[in-house]
C-alpha cells in the first residue's frame, strides 16, 4: 500500500486543509509530524467548516486514526480547546481515534511569553510569529530540557524537568526584565491537565510499525510550507521546525522507506505571512487583487497575507529537496480574469543570473526577478471538473508551471468544494 506525504511548497497557506482532507478520507491513518498549533487547516464538509490547528484532518471522519507525532510540540490546553470546539460540532474524539506520541515535548505559557518578549524586543527585526511558542518550545527540546508528555506521568520526573527548565528560563526572563515563572502555580496547572492528556499517549512508533505491516493507508500531514523550513527555508524568517517530506519519518518514528509518494501543495501564485525575502511580492493593484480574490488573510493570527506572481524558481527548489513526486496546484480560479500573468523564471543579483535562490541573506533582498509574461483568461475556472472544462490559456499556465518547476501535476483544485478537484495521479495509488 501507498503512503503519502504532504507538504507545502511554498511559505504555508497553499490551501493544504482541502487536500489533506480529500485524502484523509481515503486514509487509514492520519499523522502529524513537525510544527503545532501555529498552523490552521480549514475543512468543509457538506455544509460544515471546521477549522483545525493542532489535531490531524483525518480527526474529523469516523473509523480513522489521527497521530500527533514526537515531532510536534505540544500546547495541551490548546489541543483541549481544540477538542471541545470539535466536540462541539458533532466530531466524536476517544483515546480510539486520536495517539499522542509520548516523546512529543510540550509548549508551555513560558514559551509563548518567550516568543512575545523576544519579538517585541527585536523591533524592527521580529519574525512576525504567530506568538504560539513554536520556536521557544523546540529550543528546549534541542537543548534537552523540555517536558514530554509522558512525563508527566510521574512526578519526581515533572520535579526534576521543572528545575532543569525553570533554571533556564528564570534566567533568561531576567535578561527581558519579566518576572520569574510561578514554578507551584506551572506545576500545579501540569499536573491539572496530566490525567486528561496522558490517556492519549502511546509509542507512536510502534503503533505505525504495525499499521505498515499491516498494510494500511498512512498519510502524513506536513504543516506550515517549505520555504519557512528550518534549514532550507529563509533565515532566519522561518519557522522552527523542518518542514520537508524528510521530517515525516523522524517526526512519528518511521523508516524513510515507508513514503511512498510526496505530494506538494502548490497556489498558483506566492503568498507570504510575516517578514522576510519575497522576490515576487507585490505592491501594487495586481497584488492587492490577488488578495482579495485569493481571500488572503492567515487563518490562525488573521493577519493580512503579502502576495506575488508566481515563483517557479523557489517551487522548484523546495520540490527537489522533498523529493515531491507531484503537485496539487491550488487556487488557480483566482488569476481568472488577469489580462496578463507573470511567472517568475529566474533570477538576477548584482547583475548575476541565478536558476535558485541562493542562502546570503545578503543576496536574497537584492533580487530581481526574471519575468515571463504569459496571456491571461476570463473565462471562470471556479468548480472546473475536467481539463475540457478549463479555458486554453488556463492550461498554458498550468503546462508552463509544470514544466518549469519539473514536476507534474497529480491534482488541480478549482474550489475550496472537495468534489471540484481534478484528479491526474492519485497519490495513493500502488
Ligand atoms: P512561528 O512558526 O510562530 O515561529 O512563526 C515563524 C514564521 O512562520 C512566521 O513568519 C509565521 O508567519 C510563519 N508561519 C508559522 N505557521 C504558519 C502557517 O501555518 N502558515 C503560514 N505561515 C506560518
Amino acid at each position: 500500500m501507498a503512503n503519502v506525504v504532504v507538504v507545502g511548497a511554498q511559505w504555508g497557506d497553499e490551501g493544504k486543509g482541502k487536500i489533506v482532507d480529500w485524502l484523509s478520507e481515503r486514509a487509514d491513518v492520519i499523522a502529524r509530524f513537525q510544527g503545532g498549533h501555529n498552523a490552521g487547516h480549514t475543512l468543509v464538509i457538506g455544509d460544515k467548516v471546521f477549522k483545525l490547528s493542532l489535531l490531524p484532518s483525518g480527526i474529523v471522519r469516523e473509523g480513522k486514526l489521527a497521530v500527533i507525532g514526537n515531532g510536534v510540540v505540544l500546547d495541551p490546553w490548546a489541543l483541549f480547546s481544540e477538542i471541545d470546539k470539535l466536540t462541539g460540532q458533532g466530531v466524536k474524539i476517544s483515546t480510539e481515534s486520536l495517539m499522542i506520541a509520548e516523546n512529543t515535548p510540550l509548549i508551555l505559557p513560558l514559551h509563548q511569553d518567550l516568543d512575545k518578549l523576544r519579538e517585541e524586543a527585536a523591533g524592527k527585526a521580529k519574525i512576525g510569529t504567530t506568538g504560539r511558542g513554536i520556536g521557544p518550545a523546540y529550543e528546549d527540546k534541542v537543548g534537552r530540557r523540555s517536558i514530554r508528555v509522558a512525563d508527566l506521568g510521574d512526578e519526581q520526573t515533572l520535579d526534576d524537568r521543572l528545575d532543569r527548565l525553570l533554571a533556564h528560563h528564570d534566567a533568561l526572563r531576567q535578561g527581558l526584565g519579566a518576572e520569574p515563572i510561578d514554578r507551584d502555580a506551572l506545576k500545579a496547572k501540569l499536573q491539572e491537565i496530566a490525567p486528561k492528556l496522558l490517556p492519549y499517549a502511546q509509542p507512536v512508533w510502534k503503533t505505525m510499525a504495525e499499521a505498515r505491516k499491516a498494510g494500511k493507508r498512512i498519510l502524513f500531514e506536513g504543516a506550515q510550507g517549505s520555504l519557512l523550513d528550518i534549514d532550507f527555508g529563509t533565515y532566519p524568517y522561518v519557522t522552527s521546525s523542518t518542514t520537508m517530506s524528510g521530517a515525516a519519518a523522524s517526526g512519528t518514528g518511521m523508516g524513510p522507506g515507508a513514503i511512498d509518494f510526496v505530494l506538494g501543495i502548490v497556489k498558483a501564485y506566492t503568498t507570504r505571512v510575516g517578514e522576510g525575502p519575497f522576490p515576487t511580492e507585490l505592491d501594487d493593484a495586481d497584488g492587492q487583487r490577488l488578495g482579495e480574490r485569493g481571500h488572503e488573510f492567515g487563518t490562525v493570527t488573521g493577519r493580512k497575507r503579502r502576495c506575488g506572481w508566481f515563483d517557479a524558481v523557489l517551487v522548484r527548489q523546495t520540490c527537489a529537496i522533498s523529493g515531491v513526486n507531484g503537485i496539487a496546484l491550488t487556487k488557480l480560479d483566482v488569476l481568472d480574469g488577469f489580462e496578463k500573468l507573470k511567472i517568475c523564471v529566474g533570477y538576477e543579483i548584482d547583475g548575476v543570473k541565478y536558476d535558485y535562490l541562493p542562502t546570503a541573506a545578503a543576496q536574497q533582498t537584492r533580487v530581481t526577478p526574471i519575468y515571463e509574461e504569459m496571456d491571461g483568461w476570463q473565462e471562470s475556472t471556479a468548480g472546473a471538473r475536467s481539463w475540457a472544462d478549463l479555458p486554453a490559456a488556463a492550461i498554458k499556465y498550468v503546462r508552463r508551471v509544470e514544466e518549469l518547476i519539473q514536476c507534474p501535476v497529480a491534482l488541480l483544485s478549482t474550489s475550496p468544494e472537495r468534489d471540484d478537484t481534478i484528479l491526474v495521479t492519485d497519490p495513493f495509488a500502488d
